[in-house]
């Protein structure tokens, strides 16, 4: 089952729960406008935080490919609701296959494994679908696992979403982006965590970059 049908099925539930509430709580002699009213406001806060969360950017396929930190690669799996278990390589082949079979579209829905798996079994559905369109072929994976490693230092591996790396950008950088340490102005990685300062600066500026850094940040524990 795919996250959208997965959040269909949630938000008809949703929806019908509501309303079987709203309809007790009228039968007991309740206003019928004030608990109209808070329906719909159950069902708009329901559904802005579920777009606002669950509707995220895809990570185009060369991308992904530019990272090479084990944590961002299981951080973005987990946003995916992808598993998070495995080296790199899986990690980064799996990733990959998952933005390769939505390159027709810039944002994708998402869903966490357990409700996936919830889902399904509601429907009485196989339930893993996706999972197993994901699974690797061998041949496939020795191929990508040869040239799907980055070999590049952090002076020029490339940005993300096509961004290039320059002087100005470079003096915008304060801090470091993970942990928050002062950092001077030529130097390309963060003297405390490592980090390619550069690299993490255009991850921000895309919704599923902030969530990426937030909770890499939140690993380094640094304070927000
Ligand atoms: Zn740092």
């Amino acid at each position: 089952m795919r996250a959208h049908d997965v959040w269909r099925t949630f938000t008809v539930l949703y929806v019908l729960a509501l309303a079987a509430v709203s309809a007790l709580i009228i039968s007991h002699g309740e206003d019928l406008v004030a608990a109209m009213f808070v329906t719909v406001v159950a069902i708009s806060v329901y559904l802005y935080i579920v777009y606002k969360r669950y509707h995220v950017e895809r990570l185009p396929e060369n991308d992904i490919r530019l990272f090479d930190d084990p944590d961002d690669l299981r951080i973005l799996c987990r946003i995916y609701g992808l598993p998070d278990s495995g080296s790199p390589n899986w990690l980064r082949h799996r990733l990959a296959q998952f933005s390769r079979q939505n390159e027709d579209r810039s944002f994708v829905w998402v869903a966490p494994r357990f409700m996936k798996t919830l889902a399904s079994s509601l429907e009485f559905a196989p339930g893993m679908e996706e999972y197993q369109s994901l699974l690797e072929d061998p041949n496939e994976l020795l191929v990508r696992m040869v040239s799907s490693s980055p070999s590049v230092g952090p002076k020029s591996r490339p940005l993300v979403w096509g961004r290039s790396r320059s002087s100005s950008r470079r003096r915008t950088i304060t801090s470091c982006p993970i942990c928050d340490s002062s950092v001077g102005q030529r130097a390309p990685v963060c003297g405390e965590c490592g980090a390619d300062l550069e690299f993490y600066d255009a991850l921000l500026e895309s919704r599923i970059g902030r969530r990426l850094v937030a909770q890499k940040a939140d690993g380094h524990g640094r304070k927000n």
